[in-house]
C-alpha cells in the first residue's frame, strides 16, 4: 500500500470526497481511501509527500496514431513489421511518460497495437493501457495510396462487414472508419462523404455484435450527419460540422465529438519541413472555420474527447501539444481542457466505471503535476512529478 499525502485536489474531477486537500490511499491497483490529510490510515503503507501539488486523473489520448512514430507515411509503408511494432512501442512510451495513462488508437499498420497492448497487460512490457482498432476500414478512395498499409479497403454493406470482423477478430478492440476523405491523403477532398449509409451502418452491427462501437473520420457535414444517423460512437475531427450537427450532438451519452486540435495546430506550421505545400494550404483555409466550429460545438456544451492525431516527433517537439491546441487554437477554459482529457474521455471511451476521476474503488491511473493546471493549463506543458498505472508508481 503507499499513501500520497498532502495531494491537492480538483474538485471537478475528484468523487466522494469535499475538500481541497487529502491523502488518498492506493491498495494494489486501486485507489482503496480518500480521507483529510494526517490521517492515520490501517496497516503497513509506504508514504510519498506531495507537498500540495496537484493529482489529477491520468490521462487519456483518444486519438493516437502510435504506428506514427515519424511524420512520413510513405517511410512507414516500407519499413518492417519489426520496425514498425517497436516504433509503435516507443510512442505509448512516450504518451505514458507525458501522463497518459490509457491510450486509444484510431489505425495502425500490422496489428501492432493489439500485440504491444497485450504485451504490456501481461506485464512483459510497461506502458500506458492500449484500445487498439487495428487497420482503418475504408471504401475506395482518391488519396488512399497515402496510408495504404493502414487500410483495409472495402466498399459495400458486405464487404465492409467482412473487414470488421476481420479486424475484430485480430482482437481490436474497436472499429475505426473513414467516412469522409481526409486532408494527409493527397488528391482527397476532406469535405466528402466517401462512404454510403448502409455501409456505416453494417460497420455498426458488427461492431454491435460483438459488443463495441465505430469511431467515424469524419470532416465533411453530410459525412458527420450519416456517422451519426447509423449510429456510430465518436466523431473524429468534426471540422465542417453545422447547428444542426450539435443538436443531433446535445445531451447524447453514446455519439461524442473528439476534436483533435494539435494536428491542426501542427499542419499550419511553416517552418515544419514535413508538412507538403499542399496540405499546408488545405489547412491554412480550412482553420479558421474549424476553429469557429469547434469553439461552437464546445460552447453548446457538448462533452467533447481528448485527441490529438499527431505523430511521435510532433508529440516531443511540443510538450503538451494538445492542451496548447486547446486553449490557443480552439479557446476552451481551462477546467474543461482537464475534464476533456480525464472524466469526458473516460466516459466516450466506456471506462468511466474504473477511471477518468479520483474516487474510492477506482483504478490508481494518476498523474502528479507541479501548479494547478485548473488554473493555469500551461501546467501540463510541463513533466510530470509523478505517474501511478495500475498502482504502480512508474515515475
Ligand atoms: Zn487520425
Amino acid at each position: 500500500m503507499v499513501v500520497l499525502r498532502n495531494c491537492r485536489l480538483v474538485k471537478e474531477l475528484t468523487e466522494g470526497y469535499e475538500g481541497l486537500y487529502a491523502d488518498v490511499l492506493l491498495t494494489e491497483q486501486y485507489i482503496s481511501e480518500i480521507q483529510p490529510t494526517g490521517y492515520a490510515f490501517v496497516g503497513e503503507y509506504e508514504e510519498l509527500d506531495l507537498q500540495g501539488k496537484t493529482l489529477l486523473p491520468g490521462l487519456f489520448e483518444l486519438h493516437a496514431h502510435l504506428y506514427g512514430f515519424i511524420y512520413n507515411p510513405y517511410e512507414l509503408q516500407a519499413m518492417s513489421v519489426g520496425k514498425i511494432t517497436f516504433g509503435a512501442y516507443a510512442f505509448a512510451k512516450a504518451y505514458l511518460d507525458a501522463g497518459y495513462t490509457t491510450v486509444r488508437d484510431c489505425g495502425s499498420s500490422h496489428n501492432c497495437v493489439a500485440a504491444i497492448r497485450d504485451a504490456i497487460r501481461q506485464g512483459i512490457i510497461g506502458g500506458p493501457r492500449l484500445i487498439s482498432s487495428g487497420l482503418i476500414i475504408t471504401p475506395t478512395e482518391t488519396g488512399n495510396d497515402t496510408f495504404r498499409d493502414l487500410y483495409y479497403e472495402a466498399d459495400g454493406p458486405e464487404e465492409i462487414r467482412k473487414a470488421c470482423r476481420t479486424e475484430l477478430q485480430k482482437g481490436n478492440d474497436f472499429i475505426k472508419l473513414m467516412v469522409s476523405g481526409a486532408f494527409m491523403n493527397e488528391g482527397a477532398d476532406p469535405g466528402i462523404q466517401i462512404t454510403e449509409l448502409d455501409e456505416v451502418k453494417a460497420a455498426v452491427d458488427a461492431a454491435k455484435r460483438k459488443g463495441t462501437y465505430v469511431a467515424a473520420h469524419c470532416h465533411g457535414t453530410e459525412a458527420i450527419k450519416t456517422a451519426i444517423k447509423a449510429g456510430v460512437r465518436t466523431i473524429e475531427h468534426g471540422t465542417y460540422l453545422d447547428d444542426e450537427v450539435i443538436d443531433m450532438l446535445k445531451d447524447r451519452k453514446d455519439c461524442f465529438l473528439i476534436p483533435t486540435g494539435a494536428i491542426g495546430l501542427y499542419c499550419l506550421d511553416e517552418s515544419n519541413q514535413d508538412v507538403p505545400a499542399e496540405l499546408l494550404e488545405a489547412s491554412k483555409k480550412c482553420a479558421a472555420i474549424e476553429i469557429a466550429n469547434i469553439n461552437k460545438a464546445y460552447e453548446a456544451g457538448l462533452r467533447l474527447g481528448f485527441g490529438s492525431d499527431i505523430d511521435l516527433q510532433a508529440f516531443l517537439k511540443v510538450p503538451g501539444y494538445e492542451f496548447i491546441a486547446r486553449k490557443e487554437y480552439y479557446t476552451f477554459r481551462d477546467i474543461d481542457i482537464l475534464l476533456q482529457a480525464t472524466k469526458y474521455s473516460a466516459e466516450i471511451a466506456g471506462a468511466s466505471d474504473t477511471l477518468g476521476t479520483i474516487k474510492a474503488g477506482k483504478l490508481a491511473d494518476l498523474v502528479v503535476v507541479a501548479g494547478n493546471p485548473d488554473e493555469d493549463i500551461y501546467v501540463m506543458t510541463k513533466p510530470m512529478i509523478h505517474i501511478f498505472t495500475n498502482g504502480k508508481q512508474y515515475k
